[in-house]
């Protein structure tokens, strides 16, 4: 087990972690705090404080008054971006403290925090701090009889309600492009994991982030976060969660006119045609669903497998996921953690018990690891369901590791069977027939198709849902700067 880092030691040591507002730490005016646990043990680590609406008024406040008066919104981009670029490089510096804390507060493998997450949030940073220092922020407009031009400002206050799977990766998909664009922000990470989302301010106050730029209160979803979509002094939302909590925030920021962007859960499928590699298909979609324990809301949970090669790609599939190395996230043999909590672990069971009512053959059984070593913990071993595709497994997000497996025999009952999910965040198709790969991805119905892939981010390619996977323009694009900084047009009659 990896020693803990000093600076991890130290924020572990203190009896709880505090809110940080107007660039200082607070704790929650109620004097209240939540447990933080370790998902590979079930211990206590810590507390964070628990926020309600009287903190989140202290940081909308905060963020608002940095947001007129530290300067951060009207300072020369470039000045702006080398603060930004020292943040990026201090995240850098401390990709150890970071990927530690992640693993233990997510229960992730040290690694997939270490060479993954962590180091994609400086890599974020940089890339909407540059594009922000060659984005035009003033357009002539060519209209006789006047003067006019169109510039493009800052809204203010963007408000940011994280998950917790992803909880620092997604901190940097969504305040980057905001900070960049010279807002300020409140964040509500998640309250099972939000150790990281603190840290990330330490190293805001120490690259020179003006104080109020960055505020972070800690806490319930129904206190902290409702108190902060419903905030009137809010100028935007985005919110990374649940389809089922989305509705909410959207009624909320509805109520107020606050535009918001919403990235949702996911059921997504993999086409594999019968001209594939079926042993290395079956490799990466079974490190597809054990990547972060499954709970990945774009991962491939619906196997759509040609009939002719279904017998082999499921032996294939089985033998690598029964393989899979499970144990604590800072075990450097460790290849899948636990899951976050308890109450979890009880979900992907009670959804695949359902499943198997419902009729579904078990290809794989997962479960319970019963070994003493995983004692305390909250693990769970792969599973591999299959049968019909009205089946609740292939119907609703499970987020764990999981997958049902159904058979198709020709392109267009493989494209139907994907497109009968309500939710379209990403998709992928597995075949050696390029126009076929093409055609096919253009054909279902999804924010993201990729080809002989899955889970692909590439900073600059836009990933965004559609239907219940989410609304409001995405992430890691470069339109997604352009969502943080609203129009004006500055118009002047002539003679
Ligand atoms: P969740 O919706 O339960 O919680 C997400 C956040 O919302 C947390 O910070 C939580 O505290 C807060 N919250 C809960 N209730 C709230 C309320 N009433 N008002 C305001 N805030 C509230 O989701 P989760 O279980 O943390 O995350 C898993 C979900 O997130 C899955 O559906 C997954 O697919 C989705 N997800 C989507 C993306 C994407 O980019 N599309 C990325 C990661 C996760």
């Amino acid at each position: 087990m990896q020693t803990l880092h000093e600076a991890v030691q130290a924020m572990l040591s203190s009896e709880a972690q505090r809110h940080f507002i107007g660039g200082e730490w607070v704790g929650a005016q109620s004097g209240k705090t939540i447990p933080v646990n370790d998902p590979g043990s079930g211990k206590e680590i810590t507390r964070i404080a628990a926020g309600d609406a009287t903190d989140v008024d202290s940081a909308v406040a905060a963020a608002r008054t940095a947001f007129r008066k530290s300067g951060w919104a009207t300072m020369p981009v470039n000045d702006r971006a080398v603060i930004l670029h020292r943040l990026a490089d201090l995240i850098d510096k401390h990709v150890e403290p970071l990927a530690q804390l992640e693993s233990l507060d997510v229960g992730k493998p040290l690694a997939q925090a270490q060479f993954g997450d962590v180091p994609n949030v400086s890599q974020t940073l940089r890339y909407y701090t540059d594009l922000s220092v060659h984005t035009r922020r003033a357009e002539p407009i060519a209209v006789s009889g006047y003067e006019a031009r169109s510039i493009r400002v800052p809204y203010g206050v963007c408000a940011f309600i994280i998950p917790w799977n992803f909880p620092i990766l997604l901190v940097g998909w969504g305040v980057s492009p905001a900070l960049a664009a010279g807002n300020t922000v409140v964040i509500k990470p998640p309250e099972d994991a939000s150790l990281t989302a603190l840290y990330f301010c330490k190293l805001a106050k120490e690259a020179g982030v003006p104080d109020g730029v960055i505020n972070v209160v800690t806490g319930y979803g129904e206190e902290a976060g409702a108190a902060l979509a419903e905030h009137p002094g809010i100028n935007r939302m985005s919110f990374t969660g649940s389809p089922e909590v989305g509705r909410l925030i959207a009624e909320s920021c509805g109520r107020n006119l606050v535009p918001v962007k919403l990235e949702l859960g996911g059921k997504g499928a993999a086409i594999l045609f019968n001209d594939i590699d079926v042993s290395a298909a079956a490799t990466a979609l079974s490190g597809a669903i054990t990547l972060n324990s499954g709970q990945v809301c774009c991962t491939a949970t619906r196997w759509i497998v040609h009939e002719s090669i279904m017998d082999r790609f499921v032996d294939s599939a089985t033998s690598v996921l029964s393989q899979v190395a499970i144990g604590h996230g800072l075990d450097a043999s460790t290849q899948m953690g636990p899951v976050i909590s308890e109450k979890q672990r009880k979900r992907v069971l009670g959804y695949i018990e359902r499943g198997e009512q419902e009729g579904a053959n078990v290809l794989l059984r997962g479960g319970v690891p019963d070994s003493l070593e995983f004692d305390g913990g909250y693990y769970v071993r792969p599973s591999l369901l299959g049968g019909s595709p009205d089946n609740v497994c292939a119907r609703e997000e499970v987020f764990g590791p999981f997958a049902f497996v159904m058979p198709f025999s020709d392109e267009d009952e493989a494209i139907d069977l994907v497109n009968r999910s309500n939710y379209g965040l990403a998709n992928s198709v597995w075949t050696a027939d390029l126009e076929r790969a093409n055609r096919v991805a253009e054909a279902m119905v999804a924010g993201n198709s990729w080809i002989n892939a899955h889970n692909v981010f590439v900073h600059g390619i836009p990933y965004a849902g559609c239907n219940l996977s989410g609304m409001g323009g995405g992430v890691l694009g470069p339109d997604t700067f352009f969502d943080y900084l609203r129009p004006q047009s500055i118009v002047r009659p002539l003679g």
